[in-house]
C-alpha cells in the first residue's frame, strides 16, 4: 500500500493540516458509543433514507441489527432534489430514531442540513450527517465544530478531494475532530447510474489523511441490484465501512425506494461480504504501518 503515495498528493493536502496525514499522525479512530470507526473493524450503518413512521424505522433497526449492522441511519431533516417531495419528520423523526436506539442498541446517524438544526439533532443522534448538497454549508459545517458529536461528511456530487478534505478542514479549525469522510458517488456524464462510484477515492484518501473513509453504494448507484457489488469493492480497496438504504417495503418508500435493498437482500448482502472482510483482515490490521507518509512513489 506504502506504493500508492504520490509525491504530488502530499504537497496538494499538506495545508489541511488537521485532516492531513502526517508523521505522527497516520490513522485517527473515530469512537461511537462503542463502535469504533477507522480502526481494525468494518462499520456497517444501514437503514432507511427517511424515518417514516414508528413501525418503519423499529423494524428496520431490528433487522439490520440482527444481520450485523451497528449504526441505524435515517434522515429526519431530508434534503429533497424536488420541493414536492416528502421533507422528512422533523423532530417527531429524531424521536423515532432514539426509541429505535433504545431497541436495539444501535448507534444513530442522521443528517443535519442547516446550522440551526444542529443543536436539537445533536440532542438526539450518535453521529451528524453532513448530506453531499451540505458539504460546502460553511455555516453549517462550522456550528457542527462545537456540536460534541462525530460528523459524518459526504462528498459534494461535484466536488473533488481536495474540497472535501478543505471541508473536513473547516469542521475540525472548528474545533471538532471527530470527522468520518464518506465517497458516495460523484456526477460524471455516465448516465446508466446515478452517480459514479469513485472507487479510487477511497485509498487516495486513506494514503492523505488520517480520517476514516466509508463508503455510500446506495447513492452511489441509484438501484439495489448494485449495492451488494459496490460494498464488495469498498471492501477491498480499504474502506472502514458502509453506509446504505434498507427498507421494509422499498416499492413504498417515501424516498429512494429504487436503491433501498429488502431486509432479506441485506442480510445476503452482508454474508455475502464476510470472505471480502476477511482477505482483508491482515491488511486492515496493519494499514497505519503501511501506510506512512512518505512512502515510495
Ligand atoms: C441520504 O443519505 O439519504 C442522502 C440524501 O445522501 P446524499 O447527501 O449523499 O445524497
Ligand atoms: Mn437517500
Amino acid at each position: 500500500m506504502a506504493a500508492l503515495m504520490n509525491p504530488k498528493w502530499n504537497g496538494q493536502f499538506s495545508c489541511f493540516d488537521l485532516v492531513a496525514k502526517t508523521d505522527t499522525c497516520s490513522r485517527s479512530v473515530v469512537q461511537v458509543r462503542d463502535i469504533e470507526i477507522g480502526g481494525n473493524d468494518f462499520v456497517v450503518m444501514a437503514g432507511p433514507c427517511a424515518v417514516e413512521s414508528e413501525s418503519q424505522i423499529l423494524q428496520t433497526a431490528e433487522a439490520v441489527a440482527e444481520a450485523g449492522a451497528q449504526i441505524l441511519r435515517g434522515g429526519a431533516y431530508k434534503p429533497r432534489s424536488s420541493p414536492y417531495a416528502f421533507q422528512g419528520l422533523g423532530v417527531e423523526g429524531l424521536k423515532l430514531l432514539k426509541k429505535a436506539r433504545e431497541a436495539t442498541g444501535l448507534a444513530i446517524v442522521t443528517e443535519a442540513m442547516s446550522e440551526e438544526d444542529v443543536d436539537v439533532i445533536a440532542e438526539y443522534t450518535d453521529i451528524v450527517q453532513v448530506g453531499t448538497r451540505s458539504m460546502e454549508n460553511f455555516a453549517l459545517l462550522e456550528a457542527l465544530g462545537g456540536c460534541g458529536r462525530p460528523v459524518l461528511l459526504k462528498r459534494g456530487m461535484t466536488a473533488t478531494l481536495e474540497e472535501l478534505l478543505r471541508s473536513a478542514q473547516v469542521i475540525a479549525m472548528a474545533g471538532n475532530s471527530q470527522i468520518i469522510l464518506c465517497e458516495r458517488g460523484i456526477r460524471t456524464f455516465e448516465t446508466a447510474t446515478r452517480n459514479t462510484l469513485d472507487i479510487a477515492a477511497v485509498p487516495v484518501l486513506k494514503t492523505v489523511s488520517h480520517l476514516p473513509v466509508i463508503v455510500d453504494p446506495s447513492h452511489a448507484a441509484g438501484v439495489r441490484s448494485l449495492v451488494p457489488v459496490l460494498s464488495r469493492a469498498a471492501a477491498v480497496v480499504g474502506a472502514d465501512g458502509l453506509i446504505m438504504e434498507v427498507h421494509p417495503q422499498p416499492e413504498k418508500a417515501l424516498s429512494d425506494g429504487n436503491q433501498s435493498l429488502t431486509f432479506v437482500e441485506f442480510r445476503r448482502m452482508m454474508d455475502d461480504l464476510q470472505p471480502y472482510l476477511d482477505l482483508q483482515h491482515d491488511s486492515r490490521q496493519l494499514r497505519p504501518q503501511l501506510l506512512a507518509i512518505g512512502g515510495a512513489d
